[in-house]
């Protein structure tokens, strides 16, 4: 048996000269590097007492050799487990006794601090942005030890990684992926997004997260094709690389920021072949904005810690601003009633269902809601509201958890957004819920306007008529810009927190 998901990488790495990542202060790494460091740190960690299925948990700053990390953790068979590097030393505590890591690794700069919440942990080693670190040098010397690592064996359904979900709804939930969830994720965008060898993806996602560490590293190395590493989003850096490069993925913040640069034209982009757009809502008009801009459609394309990919926009087709776009092959999608499970036909508001070879195995340690979450025959409730339209392309309302019930009616809040969001002068909204006393929640919308913008009374005014009167916010507040987490996504639950108290 071969490691499977390690194969994937093997497989794609037709030539070993060829240059698998770079990084704008010149670091670059051929695939031969890639193959020998990644066997470097399987061989450390396993010197240092890692058998098969036990995690190796990381809280680093980005670096090609997080990815070399990655890989070294898969071949040595164990449970690849990054965090997000804004936790703070106490989440890392419940982190690290929830998952009960054999070796962790974190910044130099942040070792004191995490002393106590790694007390722990077997070993704890550093690694920082620049490559060095106790972590690098333990793999120096399994390198300087000789011989090749032979990758432990590892069938389809054991486990690769265990990735927290963003925890934009509540506390994040340990995801528990398995190497076919990834591999066989990353076939089918290598397929349906046409990766070759040939392409140069423009990397500045974080790494903590399935976007950056699976769906754009992943695929990049399955198909044979080059990494730009970059350490974040810098606008300016990415339009100055877009002429040696082929592809961008990005969160929605990626799109609006890029816009805002003069540089931005056909030109700039007359190189590149694929803009795609995930991990939040990407607002019609920064779509319709970047087509005129650049000549390019983004591709949007949905997903979730737990499912990796499950739809996207055609490469050849219609990419339909405002939808995510058709399920990817293999994946079946369903909307149902939320109450009775029941089936809904085109059109209709309900949960997003999906089953396939890319949804995870359940929530680690949380033997209770991963049961809540599946269906009896096999579907993972995704906790998404949204619809398929008559030409079979999925549109995604918003959370299940953001669904407003408003004197008894729901009003999805994407619904509103959209209509606010079209008004002249508005820049962009986010519509919530608040407890009130006569309607149970009152719909409430929270405004960034640029120039014109109405005022309150203005935007109330020109809602009615567009929407039914229950959907009308009761009240509208304007802010300078809405609350982002890492990824873009708009954090609700601190809107709902600081206004709690608006009708009472
Ligand atoms: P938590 O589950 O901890 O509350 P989270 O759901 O934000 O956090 P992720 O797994 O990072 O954690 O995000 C998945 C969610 O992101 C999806 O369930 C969906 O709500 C949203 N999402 C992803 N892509 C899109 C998209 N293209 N359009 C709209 N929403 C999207
Ligand atoms: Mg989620």
């Amino acid at each position: 048996m071969t490691n499977h998901l390690f194969s994937l990488v093997r497989d794609g790495a037709a030539d070993p000269a060829k240059t698998v990542i770079e990084t704008p202060d010149g670091r670059r790494y051929a695939y031969a590097d890639l193959i020998a460091r990644s066997g470097a740190y399987a061989a450390a960690l396993r010197a240092a007492g890692v058998a098969p299925g036990d995690r190796v948990a990381v809280q680093v700053e980005k670096s090609p050799e997080v990815i070399f990390l990655y890989l070294g953790a898969v071949r040595a068979g164990a449970v690849f487990l990054p965090l997000n590097t804004a936790y703070t030393p106490a989440e890392i505590g419940y982190f690290l006794g929830d998952a009960e890591p054999t070796v962790f690794v974190c910044d130099p700069g942040r070792r004191d601090a995490l002393a106590e919440a790694a007390a722990g942990v077997r070993q704890v080693w550093t690694l920082d942005a620049a490559g060095g670190g106790s972590a690098a040098e333990a793999a120096d010397r399994a390198a300087d030890a000789g011989a090749a690592f032979a990758d432990v064996p590892r069938g389809p359904e054991d486990l690769a990684a265990i990735l927290y979900t963003s925890g934009t709804t509540g506390r994040s939930k340990g995801a528990m992926l398995t190497h076919d969830n990834l591999a066989s994720n990353a076939r089918t965008l290598v397929e349906y997004w046409r990766f070759t060898a040939d392409d140069v993806l423009i990397h500045a996602l974080p790494v903590f997260h399935t976007h950056g560490l699976f769906v754009a590293t992943n695929t990049v190395l399955a198909s044979g094709g080059s990494l730009l590493f970059l350490p974040r989003l810098d606008p300016k850096l990415i339009l100055s690389l877009m002429p040696r490069a082929t592809a961008l993925m990005g969160v929605p913040t990626f799109y609006t920021r890029l816009l805002k640069e003069p540089g931005l034209t056909p030109e700039a982009a007359r190189g590149m072949r694929l803009f795609v757009s995930g991990s939040a809502p990407l607002l019609a008009e920064t779509h319709r904005e970047w087509q005129a801009r650049t000549g390019h459609a983004i591709l949007e394309r949905y997903g979730m810690t737990e499912t990796n990919m499950s739809t996207s926009n055609p490469y050849a087709g219609d990419r339909v601003a405002g939808t995510v776009g058709f399920p990817l092959p293999g994946v079946t999608l369903r909307v149902v009633d939320p109450e009775t499970g029941a089936a809904l036909g085109p059109d209709a508001v309900g949960m997003i269902e999906v089953k396939g070879p890319n949804v995870f195995q359940g929530y680690w340690r949380m033997p209770e809601k991963t049961a809540a979450e599946f269906r009896a025959d096999g579907f993972f409730i995704t906790g998404d509201l949204g619809k398929v339209d008559g030409r079979g392309y999925v549109h995604i309302v918003g959370r299940g958890k953001d669904l407003i019930i408003s004197g008894g009616f729901n009003v999805y809040p994407k619904e509103v957004e959209t209509e606010i969001d079209a008004l002249p002068g508005v820049v962009e909204s986010a519509v919530i819920g608040l407890a009130h006393p006569d309607f149970g929640e009152a719909v409430t919308a929270v405004v960034v306007g640029g120039a014109g913008c109405p005022d309150e009374a203005g935007v109330q005014a020109a809602l009615e008529g567009r929407l039914a009167r229950f959907k009308c916010p009761k009240r509208v507040l304007f802010v300078d810009e809405l609350p982002r987490n890492t990824m873009g996504k708009v954090q609700k639950n601190l809107l709902r927190e600081a206004h709690a108290g608006l009708y009472r």
